[in-house]
């Protein structure tokens, strides 16, 4: 048995941080009150929660009445792209309206977009990518037309790590939107964005989603940027919480947390990112000088600093995650929603990378702890358990 654990699966999920866990801990015993309660216990609840919208409200550059709470960011997503779009289908002038999104987003916009299609709520244009997995944003001008109402691109990959030009993006929509009488909003899955800049006003993002345990905050709830004035519908119907638009009682501990763990993001996050940086720098290197046949995807430099993706030929991806697993090294296999399956992940291919390669994808998501040791440790273990799958197998050369 080997003791060492190795976690390179920070696009999964994070471990929570101290300093989180200590601002959470008061809400789940003394302070436990429901927000919707008028009296003491209730106000010092509902004051947390209003505490916490303001100072994530403060790291996002953006009023606090404009920050909504969900239970996931799946959730936050769906609320942006079936909240939008729902209220304005079989309503007004335009119907259906028109959604357009990058081929790389995660299943928490994609799914709800095909559904949506399906249902004949909405028509959708699903943009492609070069082979860096770059959206083009004068593809985004060219696809947009008079029934066109939201665009959805995410900020960073969450299975190559690729950086999208949301600010361009932003600006051809802005040109758009002045020359036209019809609006255009932009959202943005930000939810991989770590280490990055989470301005939402310099990113001209009018709807943007965070998931808090991506950067070492708790599960079960997301975060939803939304402009004032965007007319969103909800989900799920209740109480008034979240001005009618979430209802259900307040998850206090955990948005107490999520704005512990943004304001810690905001505050180390470039420090932190500049040594996350550099170790997956090296790992990329490592990985390109050890191991034959293998190649990095996504972008070479306009890339998330913590996430490193690559397709080693001849190995398979569940495989490899699996042997490494027993090496005491955690990654993940592409998505860690689409392992499991049998399809190709849809960025990879997105990406034009052949079906045979994709199926040979690994994904290393780098952390706050990750060291040059586990770099180099985990650089070996991956030669020899693609060396050991590559002989297994009947058609490698
Ligand atoms: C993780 C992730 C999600 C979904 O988050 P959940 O916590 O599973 O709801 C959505 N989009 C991106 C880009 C992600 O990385």
């Amino acid at each position: 048995m080997i003791n060492k654990q190795i976690y390179l699966d920070n696009a999964a999920t994070t471990s929570l941080k101290k300093e989180v866990l200590q601002a959470m801990l008061p809400y789940f015993k003394e302070s436990f009150g429901n927000p919707a309660s008028i009296h003491k216990v209730g106000r010092e609840a509902l004051e947390a929660v209003e505490l916490a919208r303001l100072s994530i409200a403060k790291s996002l550059n953006c009023d606090a009445s404009e920050i909504y709470f969900t239970g996931s960011t799946t959730e936050a997503d769906n609320l942006a792209i079936f909240g939008v779009l729902n209220g304005i289908a079989g309503k007004g002038e335009i119907h259906p309206p028109h959604l357009i999104i990058s081929p790389l987003e995660h299943h928490a916009v994609l799914d709800t977009a095909k559904e949506m299609e399906k249902k004949g709520l909405i028509e959708l244009t699903i943009l492609t990518v070069d082979k860096y997995g770059l959206v083009n944003p004068n593809d985004v001008k060219k696809a947009i037309k008079e029934n066109t109402r939201l665009v959805s691109v995410m900020y960073v990959s969450n299975e190559v790590g690729t950086l999208e030009p949301l600010e361009e993006i932003s600006s051809v929509i802005a040109t758009n939107n002045s020359s036209k009488p019809y609006h255009v909003l932009f959202h943005t899955d930000a939810a991989a964005a770590k280490y990055l800049p989470l301005d939402t006003q310099k990113l001209g993002v009018d709807l943007m989603v965070l998931g808090p345990h991506k950067f070492g905050g708790p599960k079960g709830i997301g975060i939803l940027f939304a402009k004032k004035g965007i007319k969103i519908t909800p989900l799920v119907y209740g109480g008034g919480q979240e001005k009618g638009l979430r209802p259900g009682t307040h998850n206090v501990p955990a948005i107490v947390g999520a704005a512990k763990a943004l304001e810690i993001l905001v505050k180390e996050g470039e420090n932190e990112g500049f040594k996350v940086r550099e170790l997956a720098n090296n790992l990329i290197k490592g990985l390109q000088s050890r191991v034959s046949d293998s190649y990095l995807t996504g972008h070479p430099s306009q890339r998330a600093p913590y996430i490193v993706s690559f397709i080693f030929k001849g190995a398979e991806g569940e495989a490899m995650v699996l042997r490494l697993s027993d090496k005491g090294i955690m990654v993940s296999s592409g998505s860690a929603c689409t392992s499991g399956q049998l399809t190709a992940s849809h960025v990879l291919l997105a990406c034009g990378i052949p079906q045979e390669e994709a199926h040979g994808s690994v994904r290393f998501s780098l952390g706050k702890d990750t060291t040059k040791e586990d770099i180099e440790y985990t650089v070996e273990a991956v030669r020899e358990v693609v060396e050991g799958l590559r002989k297994m197998n009947p058609f490698w050369k």
